[in-house]
């Protein structure tokens, strides 16, 4: 077998292999630390003269497999699993910005990373510029500085489902000499590789699709091992530098490709933590295995459901990029041709006199089968209307400064039959017109 095996074989089998007698699945390694025969062995170990397991917060072999599965599906050299998609964001970033430097990052992010990157970020004295990602590449160039160390954004963002011109960025970024970083948690692997479009970097909340069914909150980080630190060292010194930590070693030097990751793992994952736990690394492999077979179903739903909402008289609007009324349909056809994901925002009319912003929740209160939840990209359909929770602090007027529709509804398809979340959306709407 020399042909590259297709993604659905990766979500199956990449990252583990059993001999003969040993488990099939991925087995939990609940164990905190790591057995050696002598001192010398385990000296070497913390040396990083040798690979190998003796404390389970650096590493752990459960987590291992499943990180090398993700780097497998999207095309990195190396992974590293994280206790959660926000933890996965801070060590991406934290990895190669420290104190006094600055990051580029597309406005259109989630809110938990806006807020990262925006408060507490500042705070640990790294500015951020956020710019308006559909901006032209000479107007997003004026955000760079002498020490801009990144640049973000999210191949579809978290909730506006609008999609990044990933080419675009990386260009930005590599002509100011500093790495794209990606969060690609909506498309997931299975719809872009973000790697294969110029990103150096990848992150991931394991906790939406590639789970899939709500079990864990998760992270990752994959490495494409493209980037060179040491082309741009002066910008990069934990990389390109001697590390007093690990008696002088310097990570691009000893590890080439792979410095990156092993930085994050030796450096941020042993002094801040929030290594994901065999266990939940477990419940990510299982995800994974399937990921391919449920996003397929995610986006067909999805299309379906969106379809019937906009020939719908009662709702106001639409935005899935696969729509062609979508103002990101263009670029949903390069960068996720064969679907994007399952969530959806809409607005529902309100009939006259009535206010936008309580119809929705009227709305939201008939919904039967799908449920009002903070969460979205899993089995379950369900609906969050920010003017009621997320946001819920904000006069109207604020709302649409900030770009968010009074009536905007998010909504995440789940893997239920679409007839029946099509139905219980129409009886929800006939309902609260009643009410
Ligand atoms: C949910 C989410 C995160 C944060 O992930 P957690 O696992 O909740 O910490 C980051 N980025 C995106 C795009 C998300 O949807």
């Amino acid at each position: 077998m020399n042909k590259k095996p297709g993604i659905g074989t990766l979500c199956v089998q990449a990252g583990y292999a059993s001999g003969k007698g040993e488990p099939r699945q991925i087995p939990i390694v609940q164990s905190t630390t790591f057995k050696y025969e002598n001192s010398e062995q385990m000296a070497r170990l913390f040396d990083l003269e040798e690979d190998g397991y003796f404390y389970t917060r650096l590493q752990n072999p459960t987590n291992d497999k499943v990180a090398a599965r993700i780097a497998a599906l999207e095309g990195g050299v190396a992974a590293m699993l994280t206790s959660s998609g926000q933890a996965a964001n801070f060590f991406a970033c934290f990895n190669i910005c420290e104190a006094g430097g600055h990051i580029v990052s597309a406005t259109s992010i989630y809110g938990g990373t806006f807020n990262l990157l925006g408060t507490t970020f500042r705070k640990m004295g790294i500015e951020v510029t956020f710019v308006d990602q559909n901006a032209p590449e000479e107007e997003i160039a004026k955000a760079f500085r002498p020490n801009t160390k990144l640049v973000f954004g999210e191949t579809l963002s978290n909730p506006g489902v609008m999609v990044l011109d990933i080419e675009k960025f990386a260009r930005l970024a590599h002509s100011h000499g500093v790495p794209l970083i990606v969060d690609n948690t909506f498309p997931t692997p299975i719809n872009c590789r973000p790697i294969e479009w110029g990103a150096d970097i990848v992150t991931h909340s394991t906790t939406k699709y590639m789970d899939g069914q709500g079990v864990h909150v998760g992270g990752a980080i994959v490495d494409s091992g493209n980037f060179d630190w040491t082309a741009h060292a002066d910008k990069y010194p934990g990389l390109t530098t001697p590390d007093a930590s690990y008696h002088g070693l310097v990570f691009a030097e000893k590890f080439g490709k792979m410095a990156y990751i092993t930085k994050a793992t030796t450096t941020l994952m042993r002094d801040l933590g929030s290594i994901q736990s065999p266990q939940n690394a477990f419940y990510l492999g299982l995800g994974l295995q399937t990921l391919h077979v449920r996003m397929n179903r995610h986006c067909s739903s999805a299309l379906t459901v969106a379809r019937y909402l906009e020939s719908n008289p009662q709702v106001s609007w639409v935005n899935y990029p696969e729509l062609e009324s979508s103002p990101d349909h263009k670029l949903q056809q390069k960068y996720l041709p064969d679907g994007s994901c399952g969530v959806m925002c809409f607005g529902v009319k309100a009939p006259e006199g009535k206010n936008p912003r309580s119809f929705a929740s009227v709305f939201m209160d008939k919904l039967k089968l799908i449920t009002i939840e903070t969460h979205v990209a899993d089995c379950y359909t369900c609906v969050l209307h920010p003017a009621s929770h997320t946001h819920r602090q904000m006069s109207d007027e604020q709302l649409l400064e900030a770009g968010v529709a009074l009536d905007l509804i998010r909504l995440s398809i789940g893997l239920e039959d679409p007839a029946d979340i099509i139905a219980d959306i129409q009886q929800a709407l006939d309902e609260a017109l009643k009410a």
